[in-house]
């Protein structure tokens, strides 16, 4: 916890301990991909009180100062990481869960030089797939 308190201190945000419990769900988790809604629902088992406008406004903050990653990959919902290094991702169409995928020569080949009138200044490639507990469930793996 000490960590992520000087964290903040860096960020210069406000210290509240809604705050930190939304910092510690997130930061220090690879591999972790939570929504806005999913940090809402854990957060509020210890701050009952706490909005889920609160969580988002943290979140974007974080994100604005570079902090985090917002991930697209769910049309539905926002999904948020700590792991800044350039990676993409796969969902999977039956249960959505949310994976990395850290392929070297994608992501060697990225980012691609300007496209028409733009300008590129970042990437992310979605893939999608069904997970391995799905193929289980399935009974096809
Ligand atoms: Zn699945
Ligand atoms: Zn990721």
């Amino acid at each position: 916890m000490k960590k992520i308190m000087d964290e903040f201190k860096d960020l210069e945000l406000k210290l509240t301990p809604q705050r930190l419990a939304i910092l510690g769900l997130i930061l220090d988790k690879p591999g972790r991909h939570p929504s806005a809604e999913e940090i809402f629902s854990k957060v509020k088992e210890d701050y009952p009180s706490i909005s889920l406008a609160t969580i988002y406004n943290t979140l974007d903050v974080l994100t604005k100062k570079g902090r985090l990653v917002e991930i697209t990959i769910d049309s539905k919902k926002k999904h948020y990481e700590s792991n800044l290094d350039p990676h993409h991702h796969i969902v999977c169409t039956c249960c959505g869960k949310i994976g990395d995928v850290w392929d070297e020569e994608l992501i060697k080949k990225l980012p691609v030089s300007d496209v028409g009138d733009f300008e590129v200044q970042g990437w992310h490639i979605n893939f999608s797939g069904i997970c391995k507990d799905c193929r289980e469930k399935q009974g096809n793996n």
